[in-house]
């Protein structure tokens, strides 16, 4: 398994309609990490009695997630890429994320990894990172399914771009971001640990922090006022 595949800002690549995306899967590294992916995700499935509830409902939503993207990527496998937005500094920010949204927390549901730096919260927390798992959820899918094929995993412009202005996107122009900022605050409600629950704040803060300007400023590119229009009657991240 990847992590999960996102945006990646930076300068235009130049425009490249030939091929269609690679598959990240076809690359040994990305064989050899979905394969220790896979170790680690079912030692930790096996070891739910000792994580404890809360640890193995985060486990679950993180399944849940990928049940999600699967289906996305293989949606989006056939897309003809026009444009593409690469930089260094994103791709750090990126392995940040993969490190602190599934390496970390898998190494310590799967090996008891990093448990000096546990903490303690009151039971209400675990309670409202579990209960904020339904909203993460339902809007990462709805996102992906309003998207449709015109979600990328990196800052992109397909062959055929729409501008997409209905369901969640009518009133929020990242709602696949709000729903990964929802993940992101429950992971240490979950996780009560300093490395494998709450690193993960910090490195999503610099990534949406890097990514959605670019990302903004590549959609105006791409749509002109049409996106200016739909930019002034929609919230960032909160509904307008
Ligand atoms: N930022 C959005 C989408 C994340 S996926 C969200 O949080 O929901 C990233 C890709 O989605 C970008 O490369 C861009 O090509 C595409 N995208 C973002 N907003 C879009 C929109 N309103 N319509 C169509 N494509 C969009």
């Amino acid at each position: 398994m990847t992590m999960p595949q996102s945006a990646v800002p930076g300068p235009a690549a130049p425009p490249d309609a030939s091929m269609p995306r690679p598959s990240m899967m076809k690359s040994a590294p990305s064989l050899v990490t979905f394969g220790l992916s896979i170790v680690l995700l079912v030692v930790a499935v096996v070891r739910w009695p000792e994580n404890g509830w809360a640890a193995s409902l985060w486990l679950a939503a993180f399944l849940a997630m990928w049940v999600i993207r699967v289906p996305a990527s293989m949606r989006v496998s056939g897309n003809r890429i026009v444009e593409a937005r690469r930089g260094t500094s994103e791709l750090f920010v990126l392995a940040a994320m993969f490190v602190t949204m599934m390496v970390l927390p898998l190494l310590y549901l799967s090996f008891g990894a990093f448990r000096f730096a546990d903490y303690t919260l009151p039971a209400w927390a675990a309670v409202l990172g579990a209960v904020l798992q339904v909203p993460f959820l339902w809007l990462f899918w709805r996102s992906h399914a309003d998207l449709g094929r015109n979600w990328s995993p990196g800052l992109e412009v397909r062959e055929g771009h729409e501008l997409v202005v209905r369901g969640v996107y009518a009133r929020i122009r990242h709602p696949m971001y709000a729903a990964l900022w929802i993940s992101v605050l429950a992971q240490p409600l979950l996780l009560q640990n300093w490395i494998a629950g709450a690193l993960v704040v910090p490195a999503f803060a610099a990534l949406w922090l890097l990514r959605v300007p670019q990302e903004e400023a590549m959609m105006r590119t791409r749509f002109g006022a049409e996106y200016e229009a739909y930019a002034a009657r929609t919230g960032r991240i909160w509904p307008s």
